[in-house]
């Protein structure tokens, strides 16, 4: 539908070459994903519906998965292999649609559309990560030129940004329909390297219960700021404590397991002393630390102080509530799914990153899985997001080295 033409060139075109983005097959896809607003608070289904009208032009029918108020949705669809097999085995292309909010960004170009500036692509999404679900779709006729030797399946989601959550109806709706896929590579930004594993990361919110009076009286009451601020500097101390003395994994971009307070609030005014208390905290941690005993750590240091809390308030005390949960992953090298990667990325050696993403939902679902995607985690979620030419141009070389690949070249 898109210049089908053009997506029968040679896979390993000079990407240094591109220098207008009008050269790119996935130009037109990559605009009309990035123009649709699908900031993670709204909906997303103007974006899956057109894709799926889109993938339907093919004769490619979507299922859809949907949130509980029927808002937003996953789409996943399955080039069948040319002997008609669409569930056993098979890649899964996985990216989200949703985009981080541009609330109080300066942006020097309208976020809800890609431009060209330079060498780069600017827009909201054009790197986390419209760009690499906007070239396997722009792909399409490509792939389907010839019969592929296994099928090929678009995940597309919904909520990545709050957590992960829509990508997890996803997966679960794939074993009634018997898909069984046998390898995934998520295209988060990751400069088109490959990357095998990434931290675990779990949250919570603290809240403290103290006791108010005036500030006069102090000894009256249950100062939850300030206790509040202890617990912090705890974390604080725990974080410090595994930078200098804990295990370590270079392959990490932060090679060891961090602690991170990210939000606190309390207290109304100055003279009273303050009631309640509340911070929002994380652990991301290397595979090898458990970050359940770290929480069991963190909780018993708080509790100690709850006695003598309730000996001023019979009320006062402290409460977590666990906010998330992300598994780590770690794709061992010499995985057929490292070794794919490496071949359709064209690079050798494998990092290891921080952030979160949906690939180890992938892999905990027993579909091994690698991250490889278009620009740079350093380019996500800023004002004038942007993605270089280049990298847009590798991305495409690697979908042409997965044509490739399907039709047994
Ligand atoms: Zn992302």
């Amino acid at each position: 539908m898109n210049a089908p033409d053009r997506t029968l060139h040679a896979p390993d075109a000079d990407v240094a070459a591109v220098r207008d983005a009008g050269e790119l097959v996935a130009w037109d896809l990559i605009r009309t994903l990035v123009g649709f607003d699908t900031t993670s608070r709204d909906s997303n289904l103007a974006l899956i519906h057109w894709v799926r009208d889109y993938l339907a032009g093919f004769g490619i029918a979507s299922t859809l998965t949907f949130d509980d108020e029927g808002r937003k949705a996953n789409l996943f669809a399955t080039l069948p292999a040319r002997d008609g097999n669409a569930t056993r085995g098979g890649i899964v292309l996985s990216g989200h649609t949703d985009v981080v909010p541009v609330d109080g960004q300066p942006w020097t170009t309208p976020p809800f559309a890609a431009q060209q500036v330079g060498d780069r692509v600017v827009g909201r999404g054009v790197t986390d990560m419209k760009s690499y679900s906007a070239t396997a779709l722009a792909l399409v006729p490509l792939f389907l030129s010839r019969g592929l030797e296994r099928p090929l399946h678009f995940a597309l989601s919904y909520d990545e940004e709050v957590g992960c959550i829509g990508v997890r109806r996803l997966i679960a709706e794939l074993p009634s329909r018997g898909v069984a896929p046998s390898a995934c590579i998520v295209g988060e930004p990751t400069g088109m390297q490959l990357v095998v594993a990434h931290k675990g990361k779990r949250s919570w919110r603290c809240r403290v219960r103290g006791h108010e009076s005036h500030s006069a009286l102090t000894p009256r009451g249950v100062n939850a700021v300030e206790i509040a601020c202890e617990i912090v500097a705890y974390l604080a101390a725990m974080a410090r404590r595994y930078r200098d003395a804990g295990r370590r994994d270079a392959a990490y971009d932060v090679p060891y397991t961090t602690v991170h307070v990210g939000t606190i609030r309390g207290g109304t005014a100055l003279n009273i002393v303050p009631r309640d208390c509340q911070f929002d905290f994380e652990i991301r941690h290397l595979p090898f630390d458990d970050p359940e005993a770290m929480f069991a750590e963190i909780r018993d240091h708080a509790m100690a102080k709850v006695p003598a809390m309730r000996a001023v308030a019979a009320d006062a005390g402290i409460a977590f509530d666990a906010l998330s949960t992300l598994p780590g992953f770690d794709t061992h090298d010499g995985s057929e799914v490292t070794a794919l990667g490496h071949a359709l990325a064209g690079v050798e050696g494998a990092g290891k990153v921080s952030f979160g993403t949906e690939a180890s939902l992938f892999h905990g679902a027993a579909i091994p899985t690698v991250i490889c995607g278009p620009g740079h985690i350093e380019q996500a979620h800023q004002p004038d997001e942007w993605v270089a030419l280049e990298q847009l141009a590798r991305c495409e070389a690697f979908m042409r080295r997965l044509a490739a690949r399907l039709h047994g070249a």
